[in-house]
C-alpha cells in the first residue's frame, strides 16, 4: 500500500506512483479528488486497481459500463458497488441496497496526450474518481458476507484440493488459518465471504476448477479423493 509521503498533488487532484491503493482513498474520492496512476495504459491496470481498492476498502465492485480497444480511449468503465443489484429478478435480495456509489476509471492512449489538456491524464495511465456514497455500512458482518470470493482464497482452494481436501477440510483449513492469524478480529474476518467463503460456494469452485477434461490434460496433478464419491460434483474419466 502506498504511503501518504509518496502521493502528489495537482490541484486538489492526486497522483500516485504506483498502483496501489493508500489508506484514506475512499474517502478522497467521496470528496470528488480525481486520482491518477503512473501505471502501463490499459484495462489490466484498471482490473488491478479494483482489485487493490476492494482489498483495502472491504468491498466489491462490478463493471456496470465499459468502453476499450478506442484510437484515444484504452479503457473507460464505470465500477458499481455490489449492493447495487442490476438483475433484481422477482425476489428480493438483502444484498440489494440500491447503493448509488459509482467509481469511474478512464486510460487514455499515449497518442491522444497532445490532445490532452488534462495534467493528470497526461501524466497518468490511469485516472479515476467517485461519484456518490455508500448508503450502507461496508465493514460489519451483514455486509461483508456478500463480498466476492477473492483471488488469492481461490488459489489457496486449488492447492488444498490438489492436496486431497474436501469442500468441508479445505474450508475448516481457511477457518482456522483466519484464527490463527488474526487472533481477537477473527470473528469480523471470518464474515468476510472474500476470504471465508459459504460451502455451496465451495462445492461449486471446485466442479468448474476441476472440470472433467482436466486430469487428461494435467496427467500428473491428482485427483481430490472426494470428487470420486459426490454425484453432485463431476465424473471424472
Ligand atoms: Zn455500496
Amino acid at each position: 500500500m502506498l504511503e501518504k509521503e509518496e502521493l502528489r498533488r495537482l490541484k486538489g487532484d492526486i497522483i500516485c506512483p504506483r498502483l496501489d491503493v493508500f489508506d484514506g482513498i475512499h474517502e478522497e474520492l467521496e470528496k470528488g479528488t480525481a486520482i491518477g496512476f503512473e501505471c502501463p495504459v490499459g484495462q489490466a491496470s484498471a482490473e488491478l486497481f479494483r482489485k487493490l481498492y476492494e482489498e483495502v476498502t472491504r468491498t466489491t465492485l462490478s463493471v456496470d459500463t465499459c468502453t476499450k480497444g478506442g484510437k484515444f480511449l484504452a479503457y473507460r468503465a464505470t465500477y458499481v458497488c455490489h449492493h447495487n443489484v442490476r438483475d433484481r429478478g422477482r425476489k428480493a435480495s438483502a444484498k440489494d441496497t440500491q447503493c448509488p456509489w459509482r467509481l469511474h476509471v478512464v486510460s487514455k492512449t499515449r497518442s491522444s496526450m497532445s490532445r490532452i489538456s488534462d495534467n493528470l491524464h497526461a501524466s497518468c495511465g490511469l485516472v479515476v474518481r467517485g461519484l456518490g456514497h455508500h448508503n450502507h455500512a461496508t465493514d460489519i458482518p451483514a455486509a461483508l458476507k456478500h463480498r466476492r470470493v477473492s483471488d488469492a482464497t481461490e488459489a489457496k482452494l486449488k492447492s488444498l484440493f490438489r492436496h486431497y481436501h474436501s469442500p468441508s477440510t479445505a474450508l475448516q483449513t481457511l477457518d482456522m488459518e483466519l484464527r490463527e492469524e488474526w487472533g481477537e478480529e477473527y470473528p469480523l474476518k471470518a464474515a468476510d465471504r472474500s476470504l471465508l467463503p459459504d460451502l455451496s460456494y465451495v462445492y461449486r469452485f471446485v466442479s468448474l476448477s476441476f472440470h472433467p477434461a482436466y486430469p487428461s490434460s494435467h496427467p500428473t496433478v491428482p485427483i481430490p479423493i472426494y470428487a470420486c464419491h459426490s454425484k453432485q460434483l463431476i465424473t471424472m474419466q
